[in-house]
């Protein structure tokens, strides 16, 4: 006997000691981020096969997914033009004709021919297409029948793993059952049994043994609920800590409020009544900021619901408690209209509102940061400026971060870092789905602004061929003719914003000279001078212009309510987030409102995008259906997320579980903070497992 089976297999045994792997095969499977045997476990199957019966090819009439079983006869290879190859194989199932076809791989043919003349049948699975007499199946899936007649690859519920190149199937299929076997008494339950039952979930040995050998679907179905509600609850879990400890460990400075007086003063300085929404918000960051604990908030509003007024009833309870607040933007136009609009709202309280940006002269900022510096002045609206060194505060106790995706991590720091342990509050527009903020966010509390302010009329959105510009620019010209405004927007050039501003340049001088010359058109890009920004846009907010050409320098939190068209050049190039974004530049005011996308996608994915845009206007649904064109790698951008490998449980296909998880996580953390009650041993043991796998700081 070999050393290899003197050692009885465990969970960390290394694959290359595993019966039937070598280091060649180790290798192999070390491409599949598979080291342990306990790795080869939760290597889940991408999808089963119904193998429980094999079709026969006479009684299909065409369209089912079968999985059929059949001797090769003959394999040929013909070019119907250049570039494409088709291979053709013959089988013979129980008399009746199924043709396999192979699209530009005709390497098959030579692994066809050595089947026929070995008479080896073949097991295949996909798509039946009827033809007259014969059965046939483009790109099937196929392997071998095993002479053995293998039950693990044919009379059952067939799992298919992610594979790599020199790994078959079957060897897949041997290997995790020999685990299985061996390793399945090893592994401990970590969910404790009030969970299991109240969330009906069954034993991990038996979900592991029925996730990759089910005896039926239903079988399947409540191995795969529980290995996704765990991947879930773990997560949750640590989240659920993470919270408990910030919220435990960090003093917060305790603020006096009271919400009816607030309302008042709110009331007196709006000219209008807040939302239900805002006031649920308000309430919460006012229960928060008189708590003793930190607040650590995100409030998440689509475009126009109103968050402005959320961050000025949060500054209005700072400085009603004597400290300073400080409201960071991501554009200088951005910051200029905060300020300004927090300005006249906040004068008749005597309060006065610094603007701190980049554009200011040496002396001014020189003067701002001593207000602020000394406390004579209690409130800072500004861009990254406000996070420069030379910038101090007396006392911050608020830092709000407007639009936070367009912010990393250290630079919200860099502004709580202002000031000791001041209240965090972050705002954002893009709508993130449901699912992922509970995963993104689950170490903040989040409030959601799910209304907008009424008498909205809701903006109606056209997608057209860019050929059909002409009469689009018609349209909207009966607009300007009414007395409204119009956006059009350039298309993005992601390379360069010198690029950028030229092409600009260039549609500005088409709109201004040759489409609209009897208007006043403006032009707004990213190189311009701030200065020159802030005219351009002040002189549209004011009416004096009717036309604004213009990059996406608009595209964050610009409110001018009497624009009632937006036209978006060459839209397929903007992300859907961004054109949602872009989007909410008009419908601001009482007008019916449009959106005129002009694009002609090549894709079939691009089309969808733009179809997604006429569809819905409802951010949170236009994230989820991004969410689901690009999944969440691709939604998120890049990997800063910090959101761990999902093994088994799909963010958008699980949100229920995930939710449900959610709960039960957080209750858990609740009863027993430090999880160290006996019946959570194996609970805590499992995470710190699962910690230093995923380089998660460790839980205290
Ligand atoms: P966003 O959430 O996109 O930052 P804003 O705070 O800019 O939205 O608000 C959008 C517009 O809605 C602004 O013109 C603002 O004055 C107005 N607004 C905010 N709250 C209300 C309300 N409760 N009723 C009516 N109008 C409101
Ligand atoms: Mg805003």
């Amino acid at each position: 006997m070999s050393e290899k089976t003197a050692f009885p297999l465990t969970l960390d045994t290394p694959l290359q000691y595993v019966k039937g792997v070598g280091p060649l095969i180790a290798q192999r499977l070390a491409k599949l981020n598979l080291h342990t045997a306990g790795d080869l476990l939760r290597h889940y199957p991408r999808r089963w096969e119904d193998r429980t019966l094999f079709a026969h090819a006479a009684q299909l009439r065409g369209g089912e997914f079968v999985t059929l079983c059949g001797l090769p006869l003959s394999v040929s290879t013909t070019q119907p033009r250049p570039g494409l190859s088709l291979t053709k194989a013959l089988l013979d199932d129980q008399g009746a004709a199924v043709m396999l076809v192979w699209f530009n791989q005709p390497y098959m043919e030579q692994v066809f021919r050595k089947l026929i003349t070995a008479k080896h049948p073949v097991v295949v699975y996909g798509q039946a297409k009827r033809s007259g007499m014969i059965v046939e199946i483009q790109n099937p899936e196929w392997e071998p029948l095993d002479e053995t007649g293998d039950s693990l690859s044919s009379g059952r519920i067939t799992p298919v793993y992610p594979a790599t190149e020199g790994i078959t199937q079957a060897r897949l299929r041997r290997l995790t059952d020999h685990v299985l076997r061996e390793c399945l008494p090893l592994i401990d339950e970590p969910l404790p049994p009030e969970l299991r039952q109240r969330y009906r979930l069954i034993e991990l040995r038996e979900a592991l043994q029925n996730i990759h050998y089910p005896t039926t679907f239903e079988a399947l179905d409540a191995a795969r609920r529980r290995l996704v509600f765990e991947e879930f609850f773990f997560m949750q879990l640590y989240l659920a800590l993470q919270r408990h400890k910030l919220h435990t460990n960090s003093q917060g400075i305790r603020f006096h409020v009271s919400l009816e007086k607030l309302h008042q003063s709110l009331q007196a300085i709006l000219p209008f009544p807040l939302t239900k929404a805002q006031q649920r918000a308000i309430a919460e960051i006012a229960s928060d900021m008189s708590s003793g604990h930190l607040m650590n908030r995100l409030v998440q509003g689509d475009v126009g619901s109103g968050k402005t007024m959320v961050a000025l009833a949060a500054i209005l309870m700072t400085v009603q408690n004597g400290y300073q607040a400080a409201l960071m933007a991501p554009t200088e136009i951005l910051a200029q209209q905060h300020a300004i609009v927090l300005q006249r709202l906040l004068a008749p309280l005597d309060l006065r509102v610094e603007l701190a940006i980049g554009s200011l002269s040496k002396r001014e900022k020189q003067e701002v940061y001593e207000r602020l510096r000394t406390g004579e002045s209690l409130i800072a609206v500004g861009t990254h400026a406000l996070i420069q060194e030379e910038v101090g505060f007396a006392r911050l106790g608020l830092a709000i971060i407007d639009e936070q995706h367009r912010f990393g991590v250290l630079q919200r720091r860099a502004l709580s870092r202002k000031g000791d342990q001041p209240h965090v509050l972050v705002m954002t527009a893009t709508p993130i789905p449901r699912t992922l903020t509970l995963t993104l966010y689950g170490d903040l509390d989040v409030s959601v602004l799910d209304e907008l302010p009424p008498g909205r009329k809701p903006i109606t959105t056209h997608w057209r061929s860019r050929s059909k510009r002409e009469q689009v620019y018609a349209a909207a010209e009966r607009l300007l003719s009414d007395g409204r405004q119009a956006y059009i927007v350039c298309p993005l050039i992601e390379e360069s914003e010198k690029l950028e501003a030229q092409s600009a340049a260039k549609l500005y001088d088409y709109i201004a000279n040759k489409v609209y010359p009897h208007r006043r058109v403006g032009l707004l890009h990213g190189q311009m001078p701030p200065s020159e920004k802030e005219q351009v846009m002040l002189r549209f907010k004011a009416h004096e212009l009717d036309v604004l050409v213009s990059t996406t320098v608009i595209e964050v939190g610009i409110d001018v309510p009497n624009a009632s068209i937006i036209i978006i050049e060459d839209a397929d190039r903007f992300g859907l987030a961004q054109l949602h974004q872009l989007r909410g530049r008009v419908g601001r005011g009482e007008y019916p409102s449009y959106c005129i996308l002009l694009a002609d996608p090549k894709t079939p994915e691009g089309k969808a995008r733009m179809e997604i845009m006429v569809k819905t206007c409802d951010g949170f649904r236009i994230a989820d259906e991004d969410l689901q064109l690009r999944g969440p790698g691709e939604f998120l951008g890049t990997k800063q997320s910090g959101l761990p490998n999902l093994h088994i449980a799909d963010l958008l296909a699980d949100r229920d579980v995930l939710v449900e998880t959610r709960a039960a996580a957080f209750e858990l953390v609740k009863q027993d903070p430090t999880l160290s009650s006996p019946q959570h041993r194996a609970l805590r043991e499992a995470l710190q497992r699962l910690h230093t796998h995923l380089e998660l700081a460790s839980v205290s």
